[in-house]
């Protein structure tokens, strides 16, 4: 803490000051916060993990396919002595591509290693059925972060494209390409591109469901895109049979067939070798890996060193077998009893979201009822998944790094492709054990908890009830609250993308929701640039009812303890810890190109707001810390953005 500041004026740097003061951004890295502190403490324990299975790859089927992994990861001078040779045969066949079906069938091939160019194809919810898996087809193949990077018109965004220009000449030169033809090579991926970001949808405009809502026949997509046989592609790559398809973005489609219309063909392989040559050089020699080093970190994020080689390997595990590392994850750190703990206070906020529900002076009875069906209804995930995922079928090489990680990409598609048509298996994950992170899946009604994320500073045994109410009932309280923001709230109780609002507290939602949309729309990370209130707002609307819930849990909790809020443990009273522990979540610290790329893409505000935006909201802050009207972070009784 940095006890010199008047938490009424600037709560956030109240409350992280001291930790913000000893905790520089690493060399490596180029945002360090309370999360990554502790995604450090779980990088170490997978490290001795894949170290150990390296070492005993005989052991156990899950030792032989990690540890060969991480060994090959690992194994520098061999991926050196390799050099280029592992590209050489995917190269020559985009080299050879003379016609359509050549196209189509190298475009099929690359998306079997999930590498996306063009567009993205794989299983989706059925929105109106969210059990059943159906085909989804969407926009994708862009080499800056989102749309907008290719077209904003200040000097940075001008320069970063020049700047993203000339790393991809610079990586034709690594295969050999001439400067002079590289050049020519990389404005013709930079106009492609820009071609196909021109008919994309941007990052806000994503965050709203029914924008990507458009189910069709098969038949309707092939008109969609006369140039580009998308059924034919369905073949190839081996999709079960299916009657209806999500093209997310019609309008890319078209665009896309135009685009392959168009273009003569030379300007399709210059595309589709850079997308290889990018997916690949993290598998490459160290030219490659320096290279994409430069652009993707050094320049779009701050970062001014590569990490070690350990933890790279470590994250391209975690990536590609993620659940076999994770099995070992969590036999060695989360027990049953941490699952209990966490289930014990996810209970009580969801008790406290049904009184808040019930309380609410804006919404009608018809609404409310439904409100209530919906919450009763989700459902729980903590820790990891009931059955681990078998990798059995991903052949893994010790001496293969290249190999081993487009074999499981092979795998993953496949394993994705073969969801078409099935039912939605609801147990299944999207974020590995180790995950510092937590989510709601919208189309599921649940909310899921990874292992990582369940230990100190989020949960603490040593720590107070209050902080811990601060610091984990929050989050909690935010995955939550998730089911009903902006997005979260399209969706009924069973998943479906179904309207369940009366026209009128719709209209008094999205009143409130403007609210919060001003006012994080007028906070600057970074001189120069705001952050988006739009895109911001699903995680601004969680972040403010989580507290709130997490607050009225601790309230209960005290009150049954007979511990009055103003009683001080430490000099600080339980609801001035609660506050504490809620604002600590968020200490952390950017690098500036980070804090930019972040305003531009992250739905998530920075630490800063995440913090005191909330707490300028809440009148029980206000009160805990006695700050008085001309404070900063003062808020009278009922005033404040609040939706729930
Ligand atoms: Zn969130």
């Amino acid at each position: 803490m940095d006890q010199s500041v008047n938490p009424c004026e600037d709560f956030y740097q109240y409350a992280c000051g001291g930790w913000i003061k000893n905790h520089p951004v690493p060399a490596d890295e180029s945002r360090w916060s309370r999360f990554s502190e502790l995604n450090e403490r779980n990088e170490a324990i997978l490290r001795s993990i894949l170290e150990d299975s390296s070492k005993n790859q005989d052991r156990s089927p899950v030792d032989q396919k990690i540890g060969a992994f991480y060994a090959s990861c690992m194994n520098e001078p061999e991926i050196e002595q390799r050099g280029v040779k592992p590209l050489a045969p995917e190269l020559e066949r985009i080299a050879h591509i003379s016609n359509a079906q050549d196209l189509l069938d190298e475009t099929a091939r690359l998306q079997q290693r999930q590498i996306n160019v063009f567009f993205a194809f794989g299983s989706t919810p059925d929105l109106k059925d969210a059990r059943m898996a159906i085909a989804g087809l969407d926009q994708d193949g862009l080499g800056l972060p989102e749309k907008d990077y290719y077209f904003r018109t200040d000097a940075k965004s001008v320069e970063l494209r020049q700047k993203y220009v000339a790393a991809i000449a610079k990586t034709f030169t690594l295969i050999g390409v001439a400067p002079s033809e590289a050049e020519k090579k990389a404005t013709v991926v930079m106009s492609v591109e820009t071609e196909l970001a021109k008919a994309s949808l941007d990052v806000t405009s994503r965050r709203d469901p029914q924008k990507l809502f458009h189910q069709m026949p098969e038949s309707q997509l092939a008109q969609l895109s006369p140039h580009f046989n998308f059924i034919e592609f369905f073949e190839q790559v081996k999709t079960p049979p299916f009657s209806t398809i999500n093209v997310a973005v019609p309008e890319f489609v078209k665009a896309f067939s135009g685009v392959v219309a168009a273009r003569p063909i030379g300007d399709l392989q210059d595309y589709l070798s850079w997308h290889y040559l990018h997916a690949s050089s993290p598998l490459l020699p160290k030219p490659f890996v320096d290279q994409n080093f430069e652009f993707y970190e050094r320049t779009l994020r701050g970062t001014k060193e590569l990490k070690p080689r350990w933890k790279r390997c470590v994250a391209a595990t975690d990536s590609e077998l993620g659940e076999a590392l994770g099995r070992k994850y969590v036999e060695k750190t989360f027990g049953e009893q941490g699952k209990e703990r966490t289930l014990q206070m996810v209970h009580e906020i969801e008790y406290e979201m049904g009184k808040d529900l019930e309380s609410l002076t804006w919404m009608s009875p018809q609404t409310k009822q439904q409100a209530l069906v919906k919450l009763r209804a989700v459902t729980n995930k903590i820790g990891y998944p009931d059955r681990w995922r078998d990798y059995s079928a991903v052949d893994v090489k010790p001496d293969d790094y290249f190999g081993n990680w487009y074999r499981a990409n092979e795998f993953e598609h496949r394993r994705e492709l073969d969801k078409i048509g099935k039912p939605v298996d609801r147990s299944e994950w999207e974020m590995t054990p180790p995950t510092v992170n937590a989510y709601y899946e919208p189309t599921q009604n649940n909310i899921n908890f990874p292992a990582g994320i369940l230990q100190p500073p989020f949960y603490s045994n040593k720590a107070d009830d209050a902080v811990n109410y601060g610091a984990a009932g929050a989050v909690v309280g935010h995955e939550l609250t998730h089911g009903f923001d902006d997005e979260g709230r399209q969706f009924d109780a069973e998943g479906n993308l179904k309207d369940w609002w009366q026209k009128s507290d719709e209209e008094q939602f999205e009143k409130l929701t403007q609210c919060v949309v001003g006012e994080y729309g007028s906070f600057s990370p970074v001189s120069g640039i705001e952050l988006n209130g739009r895109l911001t707002l699903g995680e601004n609307t969680a972040d403010n009812g989580g507290v709130r819930l997490a607050y009225m849990a601790l309230m209960d909790d005290l009150a049954k303890k007979s511990i009055p809020p103003s009683e001080k443990t430490n000099g600080l009273s339980e609801a001035q810890q609660f506050f504490v522990g809620y604002g600590q979540d968020w200490c952390e610290s950017s690098r500036p190109e980070m804090a930019r790329y972040l305003a531009q893409v992250d739905p998530h505000s920075p630490g800063h707001f995440r913090a005191n935006g909330v707490l300028k909201n809440m009148p029980e802050f206000s009160h805990a810390f006695s700050c008085k009207p001309g404070n900063a972070m003062y808020v009278a009784n009922g005033k404040g953005c609040r939706v729930w």
